[in-house]
């Protein structure tokens, strides 16, 4: 049975400096310094990051990708192989920030997905449901359609990491039951799909905090957290990762 898998995503946040002073009080804590925590920083903090971590299992993920696998003529952009480049094993997709601010589409994600997968960085695929589609029953619907991007991507790591998006930043966690019926779901969803031989973790994400962590992370359908707030200090981030 696979271990657990704890991400934290820093989001917009962070100067050198004080990433320095958190990633060197990360790496004293025996809760975080180990396999199956990473954390997801802006790009220009990725090589700090990947100094900061060498010689630990820590991983280093990012939070987007171009959706082109080349080089070339894409001004702004930043590639998967230039992530895999800087160290990265996981990045973030498809977060419903971007699907929000940035109009990311399916169409879009389906590219990113693949560009991932092609450079040797596993995908966290991001997906969740808003208030009203919630509310209008639409939940399975949303999450289903959201997950159709996975469907023709072949690789042996899945992650999926569930947002509902009511829950992000707001304080306001789904329910342990809204949590585990949805990572069910999910899991089945994937399974279908992909089969059972590949490694498949659900991670839930919205609004983890030390203290709901050891109820959510308990349940045998998460696979795993994806940390906001949170981890952008330790002793919370510590205590959910000793959950994990
Ligand atoms: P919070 O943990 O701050 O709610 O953010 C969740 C999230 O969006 C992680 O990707």
């Amino acid at each position: 049975m696979q271990g657990k898998l704890v991400l934290g995503n820093w989001k917009m946040n962070g100067r050198l400096a004080a990433n320095l002073a958190l990633l060197q009080a990360m790496l004293a804590d025996a809760d975080i310094n180990r396999a199956g925590v990473g954390i997801a920083a802006p790009y220009p903090y990725l090589a700090q990051l990947g100094a900061a971590f060498a010689g630990s299992q820590l991983a280093v993920a990012a939070q987007d990708v171009s959706r082109y696998a080349a080089d070339g003529a894409f001004t702004g952009e930043v590639s998967a192989d230039m992530l895999a480049d800087m160290g990265c094993r996981y990045v973030l997709i498809g977060h419903s920030e971007r699907r929000q601010y940035f109009a990311e589409d399916d169409a879009c994600l389906r590219q990113k997905l693949q560009a991932a997968v092609t450079a040797g960085l596993v995908p966290v695929y991001c997906v969740g449901e808003t208030l009203q589609e919630r509310e209008s029953g639409r939940f399975a619907e949303v999450v289903g359609e959201q997950l159709q991007a996975l469907d023709a991507i072949s690789g042996k790591e899945y992650v999926v990491a569930y947002e509902p998006v009511w829950a992000i930043g707001t304080g306001r966690v789904a329910s342990i039951e809204q949590i585990d019926e949805a990572h069910r779901l999910i899991l089945e969803r994937v399974l279908q799909c992909h089969g059972a031989s590949a490694s498949i973790r659900v991670l839930y994400g919205g609004s983890v905090k030390a203290d709901n962590a050891d109820a959510i992370l308990s349940l045998a359908s998460v696979g795993g957290a994806l940390v906001g707030g949170a981890s952008l200090e330790v002793k919370g981030f510590g205590k959910i990762c000793q959950s994990a």
